[in-house]
């Protein structure tokens, strides 16, 4: 078995402790005679798996009590419309688009109300996080949104916006449990778990109790409704099931790594290898102001389309695998989701120093 270093955008990297775990219990799980897979959801040990996920959740993120924990499907874009249908009461709401992820909540917002782009960073292709202290923000606006970790372009908001008291809803689904997060701050954080959490399939919704409402728009389908999944425990009908085992088998394995503080640290250290070999690089440079530089997801690139394509070619062949850039930006991307070892971004950038020597 040869395990290659994974840099995927996503789905992407999990822990291998996890996945082995897995693999014991996929033929018999806990003296059930059968996988996850095959269990229903009404079950005794199904319900118990559920549970512990959230417990789990809850207080690896410090979850207050007035908040509900949703495990939804659709993935993270169904939420670009199951947000406005269920938030927008005064049909308005303020974006900040920083990348391709937030441009595309802003314009599904548009089918259901007056959604206002009230700022962005388009002007320098998403390469930055723009100052978000005071910003003209609606009086009547029902939320402001934002994507507080920008997959593609490796952009991270480092402070919240100022929403002058309006509800914050998140996108956070790269950089879920990345860090220590301060839930009372958001009305809204969601996250498709695939970059940083579980297998594809899982979408999890943390909501303030008081945003759950029946005062939907009008024909908002029953299954895209908050409330329906918060009285039914997000088993009103079935479940991404397995994927929620999976994702339960992760938050354990971040308890035991030391939680999110720790967690942090490691992502720290891990980013810091790449972000140094960059600086001073004469061939790759990063692409992202530094200040607004993600842990999760580096891009960076030569300067020189096939010299770029070059690298990740020999890369892959090295075992260094999906550091091509998004289809929109080009050049290179590392993703270093929680679950990379920082082994893996030293090896990278040992490797990348020699293409750089070879190249020069
Ligand atoms: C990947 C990603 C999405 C889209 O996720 P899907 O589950 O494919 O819908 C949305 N937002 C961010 C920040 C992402 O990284």
């Amino acid at each position: 078995m040869a395990r290659v270093y994974n840099f995927s955008a996503g789905p992407a990297v999990l822990p291998e402790e996890v996945l082995k775990e897995a693999a014991d219990e996929m033929l018999d799980y806990k003296g059930t005679g059968m996988s996850v897979m095959e269990m229903s959801h009404r079950s005794k040990a199904y319900q118990a798996i559920i549970d512990e996920a959230e417990a789990d959740l809850r207080e690896l993120m410090n979850i207050p009590e007035n908040y509900k924990v949703l495990f939804l499907q659709g993935g993270a874009s169904q939420q670009f419309a199951m947000i406005p249908m269920n938030l927008m009461k005064n049909k308005v709401a303020d974006y900040i688009v920083t990348g391709q992820w937030a441009k595309k909540a802003y314009q599904e917002a548009q089918l259901y109300g007056k959604a206002n782009k009230i700022a962005s960073s388009e002007d320098k292709t998403f390469s930055y996080i723009p100052d978000c202290s005071d910003l003209p923000i609606s009086e009547d606006a029902d939320y402001v949104y934002i994507c507080e970790n920008n997959t593609i372009y490796g952009t991270k908001f480092k402070t919240l916006p100022n929403t002058k008291g309006k509800t914050l809803v998140a996108d956070v689904s790269s950089c879920f449990l990345s860090e220590p997060v301060d839930v009372t701050k958001y009305g809204v954080i969601y996250g498709g778990v695939q970059k940083n959490v579980g297998p594809a399939g899982v979408v999890i919704v943390i909501i303030r109790e008081d945003l759950i409402t029946e005062d939907t728009l009008p024909g908002t389908p029953t299954m895209l409704k908050y409330k329906i999944h918060a009285d039914n425990g997000s088993m009103y009908n079935t479940p991404p099931a397995y994927g929620i085992y999976i994702c339960g088998k992760v938050f354990k394995w971040i308890k035991k790594m030391g939680g999110l503080q720790a967690m942090k640290e490691r992502n720290e250290a891990k980013a810091k290898v790449l972000y140094d070999f960059l600086d001073q690089s004469k061939l790759f440079k990063g692409t992202v102001r530094k200040e607004d530089r993600s842990l999760m997801n580096v891009p960076f690139v030569t300067g020189n389309e096939e010299l770029d394509a070059k690298f990740v070619k020999e890369a892959t062949a090295a075992g260094f695998v999906n550091l091509k850039g998004h289809r929109t930006v080009g050049g290179m991307r590392a993703s270093i989701y929680n679950a990379m070892p920082i082994e893996g971004v030293q090896k990278l950038v040992e490797f990348m120093k020699k293409f750089e020597e070879e190249n020069a």
